[in-house]
């Protein structure tokens, strides 16, 4: 049995969240779900936009699946992956639809715990100042996560990303840790890339990047880029990984303009929960509910709007779960 910390949070967190854990239902596996509170709706209600209840509910638990925050998304899930020391953030750019968008499959490897999402602002009397911070020890762990993936996963190049030619001590500091830490992975391809260069070569040439390991607010920047290149934010999911304890979302978020309405995608927290129970040692079903979800896009019939069908989200999970 695994218990389930789930954070459905605001707008279709909540809509995406409910429409996973009907597909993880459907497994023979027995999950214990704990529901915690976090996000605007619970700030509202209870003055606190996280509670020391949710952070505890996530940190005892084996995983927790979190769908979306909205206005407080920096005091709520920026400090769960803090709370919790997931320093990598996963986001896998991967084409569910090959005849339409190619065969594009990269993998992003975020830092998650530095850059400027240390939200170290002040005012000044100009106007405002905001510190990022890049440490030796983050930028080594996080390139040996990376090398380590692609060696495990059988990818045979990393790109690093950054602006070292005008961040020359913080991006300069992470580029030559890259490099120090290429040399123990002599098998693997390395490069890097100015990130705005990466967002130009993403569209013009998506098909040479395999792992891409890139600093907090670059890597974020770059994903949803990556979501635009098959299909849209409804399709990327993403895993946050620590020593000891794993955070699954979608990298969308609480996308106010359409919640309420039951027409979000639930794709990428469903793949969200694949990378879950890859976490949990259950990737044999993980595997099989992404070969559904393949399969259930390519009939098109029962799928949400921005996949050009007309099911609402809890409907394309039910089909999803009745496969
Ligand atoms: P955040 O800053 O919290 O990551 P965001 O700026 O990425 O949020 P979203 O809330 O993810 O913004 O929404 C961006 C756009 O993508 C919106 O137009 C939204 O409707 C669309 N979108 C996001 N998620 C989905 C989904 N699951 N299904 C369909 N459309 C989505």
């Amino acid at each position: 049995m695994y218990n389930i910390a789930v954070i459905p949070g605001d707008g279709i967190g909540q809509e995406v969240v409910e429409a996973t854990i009907t597909v993880l239902d459907k497994l023979p596996i027995d999950f214990n779900y704990t529901y915690a509170q976090a996000g605007d709706k619970c700030n509202e209600e209870q003055g606190v936009p996280l509670p020391e209840e949710t952070i505890k509910i996530a940190k005892d638990a084996d995983a927790v699946l979190f769908g979306a925050a909205g206005e407080t998304a920096a005091d709520v899930i920026v400090r769960l992956r803090r709370e919790l020391n997931t320093f990598v953030n996963l986001r896998p750019v991967k084409s569910m639809q090959p005849e339409k968008y190619g065969n594009i499959d990269f993998m992003i490897v975020r830092e998650n715990t530095e850059d400027l999402y240390i939200g170290d602002e002040e005012e000044t009397p100009e106007g405002a100042i905001a510190r990022k911070k890049i440490t030796k020890a983050a930028s080594e762990k996080i390139s040996e996560y990376a090398f380590k993936y692609a060696k495990d996963t059988g990818r045979n190049k990393v790109t690093a990303v950054h602006k070292a030619n005008v961040l020359k001590l913080s991006d300069g500091l992470f580029k030559k840790t890259f490099y120090e830490v290429a040399e123990k992975y002599p098998d693997i391809e390395t490069n890097d890339f100015y990130v705005d260069a990466t967002a130009m070569y993403l569209i013009t040439n998506p098909l040479d990047f395999e792992v891409i390991v890139t600093t907090n607010l670059y890597g974020d920047i770059l994903s949803d880029e990556g979501a635009g290149l098959v299909g849209g934010l409804g399709m990327i999911p993403s895993a946050n990984i620590g020593d000891e304890n794993g955070l699954f979302e979608p990298v969308h978020g609480s996308a106010p303009d359409i919640a309420g309405q039951g027409i979000a995608d639930p794709v990428a927290t469903i793949l969200s929960a694949c990378m879950m129970l890859d976490y949990l040692g259950e990737s044999s079903y993980a595997r099989k509910i992404e070969e559904i979800i393949i399969e259930v896009i390519q009939e098109g019939t029962n799928v949400t709007p921005d996949l050009g069908g007309t099911a609402s989200t809890q409907e394309m999970a039910e089909y999803i779960a009745s496969k």
